[in-house]
């Protein structure tokens, strides 16, 4: 075994037992478990840092390596093709799936009794008292909201039993009527306005009226989005939003790009960049040794901080277990959303486990057992990171020194696949929207499904290499087929998990591509 070798693998034992530990850290002692953060933070800053210099240098070491710059269209088109053919096939997974499993069944959207009487209770303001009539369910937890119709007022549900319903406040749903203050240590209370003055901070209601209805609200994190359409976004990815000052394909200012990690307009200079030094002879071939210094020292960089990744990862993982609280708190919400998680993993396990491999070891001619443990690594940290973008740097290392993948097309195929090509997200997106259709009785039919299909597609294009980008671009293919966005408040706690092992599935998905790619060119190649 070389020493390359032997290292690798030291890391990858050292990167699982980070796992390991963390996990269960987190889980038991979740206040200390937090402290470990700071590992996490260092280790992330250290991804981050090399990102920017990485995919520049590494894309125009690998279009430089094609030798002629014609070639680009022939490994354009299959990375392409690739792409899409991979995204696709993970999305009819999760269509299937969830046409089969059926997770949304049995679980309610809410209910609404515009005639239902209550009152408030004398002792507790924040008590309804149902008289009458009975509410339907009972098994709502505070994802859910009250409203009071009558009253135009809402509170987050803090307890439900059979005739009594408790809220945490009351705010006003007027929301031209309220506006938010921050106390000194960061949280918001509002305040409500009338006639310009301001009538009290806390809302009384009045103490009977008729009409409540219990529902989703719309999460604050998608709030914001609520007019993103597939023309925007679509937009957004090529001519760039000067709002959210982010840059296009073609970047007006590179600099910008740069200091806000936009990956695909740096992508697009660097090729025309790499392209420029083949063609002006002599003094572009010096620059191109230069060049590939630099790229061969950015890539030392990586595999130092490699060696500190399983210090990083147990950071992560045990900080972000114990934010959540620790097992106690956070195994009962996965558990209420079961069926549904186990809907996501099962589905992007097929994808990883099976549509991927095959594609590798039939199209791609390689062995995907061999090919899994060499991008071990990346896989680990796309799970414990979320996040394509940051994990880019060990992807690119581990397919060139692991699998013996080309810098040329490593290059290419790794730093565009981070950024558009996310199989675990698009099949995310087509399960959580169908999931989302079943819980409001929504049937979707197959013209709707093809609408999913290929929106959950383009979405995942559009969703950044970051943690939980995919839940906010979910909002299109709700859209797309009108279904309500509120839906999405019922996903929101288990969404940081699923992005874990979406995430694996998105690196493990561009890994396999290199894979493939590099045996299609080298068959034309030798055709030729
Ligand atoms: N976190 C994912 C990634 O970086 C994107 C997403 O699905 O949220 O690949």
């Amino acid at each position: 075994m070389t020493n390359k070798n032997s290292s690798h693998k030291k890391i990858l034992y050292g990167i699982v037992a980070a796992i390991i530990i963390g996990f269960l850290t987190g889980g038991f002692l979740p206040s200390v478990a937090k402290q470990f953060s700071i590992l996490g933070e260092i280790f992330l800053n250290l991804l981050m840092m090399i990102v920017v210099p990485l995919v520049i240098l590494s894309i125009i070491v690998g279009i430089t390596n094609l030798g002629d710059i014609r070639k680009i269209g022939g490994i354009g088109k299959r990375t392409i093709l690739y792409y899409f053919a991979t995204t696709g096939l993970a999305v009819l997974v999760g269509l299937v799936l969830v046409n089969l499993v059926k997770p949304g069944k049995g679980v309610t959207p809410g209910e609404k009794m515009p005639e239902l009487s209550y009152r408030i209770d004398p002792s507790d303001v924040n008590s309804v008292i149902i008289t009458g009539d009975k509410l339907k369910k009972t098994e709502y937890g505070d994802k859910y909201i009250l409203v009071l119709l009558d009253q135009n007022l809402r509170g987050e549900l803090s307890d439900v039993s059979p005739g009594r319903i408790r809220v945490k406040s009351w705010e006003s749903i007027d929301s031209e009527n309220v506006i938010y203050l921050k106390r000194k240590n960061g949280s918001e209370f509002a305040v409500h306005i009338k006639d310009k003055m301001v009538v009290s901070a806390e809302v009384q209601p009045e103490p009977k009226g008729r009409g409540i209805e219990i529902t989703l609200p719309i999460s604050d994190r998608i709030l914001g989005k609520k007019d993103q359409s597939i023309v925007n976004t679509i937009k957004d990815v090529i001519s760039g939003n000067k709002k959210e000052g982010r840059e296009g394909l073609i970047p007006r200012n590179i600099f910008n790009a740069m200091q806000r990690m936009d990956i695909l307009p740096l992508i697009f200079f660097a090729l025309l960049f790499g392209s420029a030094l083949t063609v002006i002879g002599d003094k572009g071939e010096k620059t191109i040794e230069i060049i590939s210094g630099l790229n061969e020292a950015v890539m030392k960089i990586v595999d130092w901080i490699m060696v500190v990744a399983p210090f990083g990862i147990f950071g992560i993982i045990s900080a972000r277990i114990g934010n959540a609280g620790g097992f106690k708190e956070f195994l009962p919400e996965v558990a209420a959303v079961g069926i549904y998680s186990f809907t996501v993993v099962l589905g992007l396990l097929i994808h990883g486990v099976i549509v991927l491999p095959m594609i590798l070891w039939f199209v791609g001619k390689r062995d995907p057992v061999k090919f899994l443990v060499g991008v071990g690594a990346p896989l680990l940290n796309a799970f414990s990171t979320a996040s394509s973008s940051a994990t880019l740097p060990l992807t690119l290392n581990a397919v060139e020194e692991q699998n013996g993948i080309s810098k040329r097309t490593a290059g290419f195929v790794l730093p565009i696949g981070a950024t558009i090509n996310m199989d675990g997200t698009a099949l995310y997106e087509a399960v959580a929207a169908m999931f989302i259709a079943q819980v409001y009785g929504i049937s979707l039919g197959p013209a709707e499904q093809v609408v999913i299909f290929l929106t959950a597609t383009l979405a995942a294009i559009g969703a950044a290499g970051i943690p939980e980008a995919g839940l906010v671009t979910m909002v299109i293919v709700l859209k797309a087929v009108n279904l309500p966005i509120e839906g999405i408040g019922l996903i929101l706690t288990v969404d940081w998990l699923l992005d874990r092992f979406r995430t694996t599935v998105n690196v493990w998905g561009d890994s396999v591509g290199t894979g493939v790619i590099e045996t299609l060119e080298n068959r034309s190649a030798k055709k030729k």
